[in-house]
C-alpha cells in the first residue's frame, strides 16, 4: 500500500519512556509507544470507499488480504509506529483524572497526495497503559454503530472523524450489555477511525491538572502548527522548533485559536441540532480540538421531537446529556478547557472572549438552523420565536423531526389556510396528533404568512428546505437491523444502509423503508431507545 507516514505527535511531542500496555499513570509526556495486539482471524467486513480515496487506496489494496491484516492489528506498515495517547476528562461533570486511548491505537499520521493529513487509529486493538483494566476491545455492535454513523454524519455535512474500514476479529469479546448481571460473549470488532487530529479538550485538563505548563505549552503549541497552521500567518509551514524559537506562541496567537475552537464547537453543536443527532457522552475526553463529532458510543437520532430526550442509559438519572442541551454542555466543556488553558495567559479575557463568541456563534447557528429548516431568505426574531413554537408544537403532538421537516417543504403556503396534509405521515400518536391539530393549523397559518411576506419563491423554498432537512439519518433502529443481521452471519446490511446514506438530503425513490416512522418494536429494544456504554 503506498500510504506515506509523517508521525508528527511522536516526533515533535514528549512521550513515555516506557513501552507497552501496562497500566499505569503516564506524567511529562503526550504519549505510549504501544502494539495492537493480534487477533486470531482478520477479516474485512465493511469499508468507506471515499475515505479509501482520500488516502489514495486503490480497490484492489482493500480487498487484499493484507489490508484486513493490518487494519485489523495484525501487520504494520512501513512506516507506521503504534501509539496511544495521553488524556484526562471531566465525565459526567466530575474531574476524572487520567483516562487516555484505554482501546484506540494510532498507527500513523498517513499524507495524501495533496499533503492532507489523516491519522489512522484503530478502535478495538488491544490493551495500552490506559486501558484501567479493561481489556482494550470493542464489539461488532458497537463498530457497526461507529462505522455507519460516522460516515453518515460526513455525507450529512456534519464535522466528523471518518471510518476507514471495519475488521471482524475472529474474537470473542465478552460484555454485559445493559448493566444488568448478564455479560455474554459477542463477536469482536475494530474500526478504523480516521481524523486530522485526534486531540481532545481533555488532552490539554490532563498536564494542567498537575501543573505541568511545559507540555501543556508544548501541547497547544503543537496543535496550532499542525492542526490550524493558517493562524500562524507568515509563519505557517515552518518547523515546529523554530516557531518556538522565534516565541511565536504567545498569549494572541493562543488567543486566536482557543477563539477558533470555541467558533468551531458552537458550529458542530448547531449542525447536530439542524439534523436531530444526540452525542450521548459529551464529556470533556470527548471532544475533538478540531470541533468534530469524536467517540461514536451510546448516541442516538431523535425520532420523536423530545429536547429532553437522551439515548444513554448511564445517563438517564440527570440527563445531562439530553438533547436539547448539547449546546449549553459544549459551552460547558470550552469553560473546562478555558481553564486548562489559563496558565497560557496572564489575563482571563481572552478566554472570556472565545467563551463568548461559543455562545454568540451558538445563537447565529440556531437562527440560521430556523431559517434554513423553515425555507426562509433570512431569519429574524420572530422567525425565531416561530421556530421555537413550532418545537413545543412538535414535542406536545409527538411529531417525527425528521420526517415532519422534510414533509413542511411540501405545504402549499400560497394558501391563506393551508393543509396539514403533507404532515400526516410525521406523527407517532393519532390521539396526541388530534389534541394538536388545531395548534398545528394555527401554526401553518402563521408560518404560511411569513413565507409570503417576503419569502422565498415555491421551489426556491423547498430547495433550500430539502438541503439542511435530510430525508434519510441513522436512526437507531436501521442500525439496529443491519446489526442484527450481521451478527446472524449476513453482513450485507452495512453496505446497504451505507448507501442509502451517502445521499441523506436525495429524495431516493423505492427507498421509502429507510425514510420511515420508527416502528413500534423498537420503542423499548436494547441498541434502539437504550444504549450503554458497553461496547
Ligand atoms: P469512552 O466512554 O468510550 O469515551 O471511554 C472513556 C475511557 O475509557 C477512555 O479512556 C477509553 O479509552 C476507555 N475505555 C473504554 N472502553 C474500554 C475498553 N474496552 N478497554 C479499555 N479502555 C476502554
Ligand atoms: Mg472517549
Amino acid at each position: 500500500m503506498p500510504l506515506r507516514f509523517d508521525n508528527a505527535f511522536l516526533r515533535e511531542l514528549p512521550g513515555d519512556p516506557v513501552a507497552g500496555p501496562g497500566t499505569r499513570q503516564v506524567h511529562g509526556a503526550a504519549w505510549s509507544r504501544v502494539m495492537p495486539t493480534p487477533v486470531p482471524a482478520p477479516r474485512l467486513v465493511a469499508h468507506s470507499a471515499e475515505v479509501a480515496a482520500l488516502l489514495g487506496l486503490e480497490p484492489w489494496e482493500v480487498a487484499d488480504p493484507g489490508f484486513a491484516a493490518v487494519f485489523g492489528g495484525n501487520a504494520l506498515l512501513e512506516g507506521m509506529d503504534p501509539w496511544a495517547a495521553n488524556y484526562g476528562g471531566h465525565q459526567f461533570g466530575h474531574w476524572a483524572g487520567q483516562l487516555g486511548d484505554g482501546r484506540a491505537i494510532s498507527l500513523g499520521e498517513a499524507l495524501a497526495a495533496d499533503g492532507s493529513r489523516h491519522e489512522l487509529q484503530l478502535k478495538g486493538a488491544g490493551r495500552t497503559p490506559y486501558s484501567r483494566g479493561a481489556d482494550g476491545r470493542a464489539v461488532l455492535r458497537s463498530s457497526i454503530r461507529e462505522f455507519i454513523c460516522s460516515e453518515a454524519m460526513h455525507h450529512l455535512g456534519v464535522p466528523t472523524t471518518r471510518a476507514l474500514s471495519l475488521v471482524a476479529t475472529g474474537e470473542a469479546v465478552v460484555r454485559d450489555m445493559l448493566y444488568d448481571g448478564h455479560p455474554r460473549p459477542e463477536p469482536g470488532a475494530i474500526v478504523c477511525r480516521v481524523a486530522p487530529s485526534f486531540i481532545r479538550f481533555g488532552s490539554f485538563e490532563l498536564p494542567a491538572s498537575r501543573g505541568d505548563t511545559g507540555l501543556l505549552r508544548a501541547l497547544a503549541g503543537f496543535c496550532i502548527w499542525r492542526d490550524f497552521p493558517w493562524l500562524a500567518g507568515d509563519r505557517a509551514g515552518a518547523p515546529l522548533a523554530r516557531l518556538h524559537a522565534e516565541g511565536a506562541f504567545d498569549e494572541a496567537l493562543f488567543a486566536a485559536w482557543f477563539h477558533e475552537v470555541c467558533v468551531r464547537t458552537a458550529r458542530l453543536v448547531g449542525h447536530w441540532m439542524r439534523v436531530g443527532f444526540v452525542h450521548g457522552v459529551l464529556n470533556t475526553d470527548n471532544m475533538s480540538i478540531l470541533g468534530l463529532t469524536i467517540d461514536y458510543g451510546p448516541y442516538g437520532w431523535i425520532d420523536d421531537y423530545d429536547p429532553d430526550w437522551t439515548p444513554n442509559t448511564t445517563d438517564a438519572q440527570g440527563r445531562r446529556y439530553r438533547f436539547g442541551w448539547q449546546p449549553r454542555v459544549a459551552h460547558w466543556n470550552l469553560a473546562r478547557l478555558a481553564q486548562a488553558l489559563s496558565p497560557l495567559f496572564r489575563e482571563a479575557a481572552p478566554l472570556q472572549a472565545g467563551l463568548d463568541a461559543n455562545a454568540a456563534t451558538w445563537a447565529e447557528c440556531e437562527r440560521d438552523n430556523a431559517c434554513a429548516k423553515l425555507g426562509l431568505e433570512d431569519c429574524g426574531d420572530d422567525d425565531l420565536a416561530l421556530m421555537r413554537g413550532l418545537q413545543a408544537l412538535l414535542h406536545r403532538a409527538g411529531a417525527d423531526m425528521t420526517r415532519f421537516f422534510r414533509a413542511l417543504a411540501e405545504v402549499d403556503v400560497d394558501a391563506v389556510a393551508p393543509s396539514a396534509e403533507p404532515l400526516r405521515g410525521a406523527f407517532y400518536d393519532p390521539g396526541r396528533h388530534a389534541a394538536e391539530a388545531d395548534a398545528l393549523d394555527a401554526w401553518l397559518r402563521l408560518y404560511a404568512a411569513r413565507c409570503r411576506a417576503g419569502g422565498l419563491p415555491r421551489e426556491a423554498r423547498a430547495a433550500r428546505m430539502r438541503a439542511a432537512n435530510p430525508r434519510f439519518v441513522p436512526r437507531n433502529y436501521l442500525v439496529q437491523q443491519a446489526i442484527d443481521r450481521a451478527e446472524t452471519g449476513d453482513e450485507a446490511g452495512i453496505g446497504e444502509l451505507l448507501d442509502v446514506l451517502r445521499d441523506p438530503y436525495g429524495e431516493q425513490p423505492g427507498r421509502d423503508a429507510y425514510a420511515a416512522l420508527r416502528p413500534d418494536w423498537a420503542l423499548d429494544r436494547a441498541g434502539c431507545s437504550m444504549l450503554s456504554c458497553s461496547s
